[in-house]
């Protein structure tokens, strides 16, 4: 039989936890053809995340979990999942229920029967989220696919179901600045879109605001597009122009009318224009610079603490 891995990263779900776990079993139960294997990623939790896995995976084999030991962030656990699953597909789904588990039989059914290399979803409705939230949100996504070969679709999330070949295609992508919208698009593979009305969460908090949202996306335009050092060279080559115009211009009225000195101000807010061009600029390349530093360090994803495995050890001696 084929078994599906579900990948769960965690992070301070203990509300609901127990919540998600009841639905998925209830999903597994209905799907009879296959077999489960349920990984929750416990990515460094304060609460009492660690304590549930440990008891879930005591009373049902399915459960394995992989607990960080510190707060890597929810890319890494998608990364540590994916590494672990051992699973002939491989779903990705938050704790809270906003990707819904019931949407997996139809997942599995478009993969299996229709052929397609994986499934994901996408909300249409934003429905309680801030509308100043919303708007930059798509201005993001309307940036990036142009200047980027990403494709990434508005509103996708990252609850989605893969055959091991894509699987295996996204971990060799190995950078340690993870951006999984992209990385999803980037390998390729045929993708069928399911949509659905945005739910909230169960129970909880989110760990996003908008700020946190915001920094995301330019890591997303970094990791997958460097348009915007063209933008920069581009500021470089027009001020050029503007410049030599300005110089011709003040040659030729210097020929023809003499040097009457004035201008000072306009002289200061040029300066303060260019200096503030140029240092935007270097901003660019430092964004770059900085990422590229990272990526040369070879740093773990994440480094995991405790798993049921080295638990069970542990549990004999
Ligand atoms: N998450 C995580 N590490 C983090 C932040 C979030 O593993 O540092 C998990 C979280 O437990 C949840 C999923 O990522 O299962 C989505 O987080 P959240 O619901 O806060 O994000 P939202 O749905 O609001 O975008
Ligand atoms: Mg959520």
């Amino acid at each position: 039989m084929e078994k599906i891995s579900v990948i769960v990263p965690c992070y301070n779900e203990q509300e609901a936890l127990p919540i998600f776990y009841e639905e998925i079993t209830k999903v597994a139960k209905q799907m009879k053809k296959v077999t489960f294997e349920f990984l929750f990623i416990n990515d460094g939790s304060k609460d009492a995340t660690l304590e549930i896995l440990r008891n879930l995976s005591t009373s049902d084999d399915r459960v394995r979990y992989v607990s960080f030991s510190r707060n890597f962030g929810k890319e890494a656990a998608m990364y540590a999942g994916l590494e672990q699953a051992t699973g002939d597909y491989v779903v990705l789904m938050d704790a809270d229920l906003q990707d819904p588990p019931a949407l997996l039989p139809k997942m599995y059914d478009a993969i299996v029967e229709e052929g397609y290399d994986s499934v994901a979803t996408r909300r249409v409705s934003r429905v309680g989220e801030p509308p100043i939230r919303s708007f930059f949100a798509r201005m993001f996504y309307k940036i990036i696919n142009k200047i980027s070969n990403a494709d990434i679709v508005d509103g996708a999330r990252d609850y989605r179901l893969m055959t091991r070949q894509m699987v295996d295609a996204i971990l060799s992508m190995g950078e340690y600045n993870r951006f999984s919208k992209g990385i999803f698009g980037w390998v390729g593979f045929q993708t069928k879109w399911l949509a659905y009305e945005n739910v909230e969460r169960v129970a909880g908090e989110t760990k996003w605001n908008f700020w946190k949202l915001f920094l995301y996306s330019l890591e997303g335009i970094v990791a997958f597009s460097t348009v915007p050092l063209t933008i920069a060279s581009l500021f470089g080559i027009l001020f050029c122009v503007i410049a030599f115009i300005l110089i011709m211009i003040i040659v030729v009225r210097t020929l023809l009318f003499g040097d009457p000195t004035s201008g000072w101000p306009s002289l200061a807010c040029i300066l303060f224009l260019v200096s503030g061009i140029q240092l935007f600029c270097m901003g660019i390349i430092g964004q770059y610079l900085s990422k590229t530093y990272l990526e040369t360090k070879k740093r773990p994803i994440y480094i995991t603490k405790e798993t049921e495995q080295t638990r069970k050890r542990k549990g004999k001696k």
